[in-house]
């Protein structure tokens, strides 16, 4: 068949360059091996779909510590703008929520999976679900055909690969692409889990007395061996049985597996800072105020409120202070103590959840071997890459989501305009 691009993948990367190339005059062929397509899309964001996110170009390029300066060329295609003009254009509310998280108004991940549909279906692109690739075919020069699983083979003059990473495979995501990338000359970069919850194996973990506790607006930091800090996050976190989670967790978790690797420990220290706003001398001489103030209260009492109630406990215990004394029996020392222990309570973490549990996956084809602008390979001509298959990834907040389309778009386009011109 003249003029036809292939789309293997139906991700966000995939719809997105699927719409992309059929608008641009090409005849597409969209292959997933799953029965559904967006099956990760409809899950993320809790299940709302976090679609893009709202902030200038800089900062959205600031939340991509993977590779994103490579985003400068996409966005410049399609950025985060677009999206929203898009999905607004095809009738779909969007809402901002914190740090610029952009949602569908009613919350439903499957809006936007159907929207992307229903576009890629009006464009007459010839989908194939439960449709698995087995391999591409290259000749010396250029992207060849696709060789399905079932054996059967499909020429085409233009392939995007769009198959995502490692992480949640059962969403379909199992990392297929990497050989067929690598056949064609690819180097692929280490793959990592990133966004993905910390583990440690500290007394209090195991015993799992902080489980279920939740600490807000806190700042985690990442030490390196020498006790700088290689890495700080503002936000939530909480306490499983196997580590830490929720956003500054999985924020910092790249740092700590790239820290675990680079200095070959088997531990990482990381710092929780409960009160990333006050000095600590501060907040040391607001204790000796609550002090001064009620010195018959037990330090239990007086303390209450200052932090959450368990960990409250658990500090008094790790710092040996028996909060059923008066406030006013401890020195000025024990007193420091609390202060210290708030601005930077230390732990060992040792590692984190596996690949597969991540949210994202770090590494992947090397951006180094892609044209920024077109997405199109720099080791053989028709062959497109878009989505998290790529070695790019942000923080979760919607910057993966915005890659995925700004690549998809982005590749979708050059396919197009370069089977059009044939
Ligand atoms: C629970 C969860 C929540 C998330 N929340 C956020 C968030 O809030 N913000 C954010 O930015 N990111 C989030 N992410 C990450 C984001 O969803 C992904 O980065 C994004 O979906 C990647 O898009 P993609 O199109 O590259 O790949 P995917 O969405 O992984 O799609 C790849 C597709 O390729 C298909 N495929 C794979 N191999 C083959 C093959 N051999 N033949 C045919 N088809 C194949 C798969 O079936 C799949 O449909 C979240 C991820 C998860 C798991």
């Amino acid at each position: 068949m003249n003029q036809h691009v292939i789309v293997i993948g139906g991700g966000p990367a995939g719809l997105m360059a699927s719409i992309a190339a059929a608008e641009h005059g090409a005849s597409v062929t969209l292959l997933d091996k799953g029965d559904k397509l967006g099956r990760k899309l409809a899950i993320s964001g809790g299940g709302r779909c976090n679609v893009t996110n709202r902030m200038d170009l800089q900062d959205l390029i600031a939340h991509i510590p993977g590779n994103g300066r490579f985003m400068h060329s996409p966005f410049s295609v399609f950025n985060n703008e677009d999206i929203i003009a898009f999905f607004e254009g095809l009738g779909i509310e969007l809402k901002e929520e914190d740090r610029g998280r952009m949602f569908p108004v009613n919350d439903k991940a499957t809006t936007v999976v159907s929207t992307l549909l229903n576009r890629v279906r009006a464009l007459k692109v010839n989908i194939r679900t439960n449709t698995s690739v087995q391999s591409l075919e290259y000749d010396a020069e250029r992207v060849c055909a696709v060789k399905l699983k079932n054996g059967e083979r499909i020429q085409a003059d233009a392939v995007i690969v769009a198959t995502g990473g490692k992480s949640v495979p059962h969403t379909g995501s199992t990392g297929d692409a990497y050989p067929w990338a690598e056949k064609a000359g690819h180097t692929i970069t280490e793959l990592y889990p990133t966004e993905v919850p910390i583990t440690s194996n500290e007394r209090f973990i195991k015993s799992k007395e902080l489980q279920g506790l939740s600490l807000r607006e806190i700042h985690l930091s990442v030490i390196n061996p020498k006790g700088k800090v290689i890495k700080t996050h503002e936000g939530d976190m909480i306490f499983t049985h196997f580590g830490i989670s929720g956003p500054a967790a999985l924020r910092c978790s790249q740092y700590v597996v790239k820290a675990l690797k680079k200095f070959k420990t088997k531990t990482i220290e990381m710092h929780i800072d409960l009160f990333p706003t006050t000095h600590q001398e501060l907040l040391f001489q607001d204790l000796i105020k609550r002090v001064k103030e009620e010195p018959k209260k037990s330090l239990k009492n007086l303390l209450k409120g200052f932090v959450p109630e368990r960990f409250l406990l658990f500090m008094l215990d790790q710092l040996e202070l028996d909060g059923t004394q008066p406030a006013n029996t401890f020195s000025h020392d024990r007193i420091r103590d609390v202060a210290s222990f708030c601005k930077s309570f230390s732990f060992q973490a040792n590692g984190t959840l596996s690949i597969e549990k991540a949210f994202v996956t770090g590494g992947g084809v090397s951006v180094k071997e892609v044209e920024p602008k077109t997405m199109q390979s720099k080791k053989k001509a028709g062959l497109f890459f878009c989505g998290e298959v790529l070695d790019i990834h942000g923080y979760t907040g919607g910057y993966n989501i915005t890659c995925a389309f700004s690549t998809g778009y982005t590749a979708g386009k050059s396919a197009g305009e370069l089977v059009s011109q044939k």
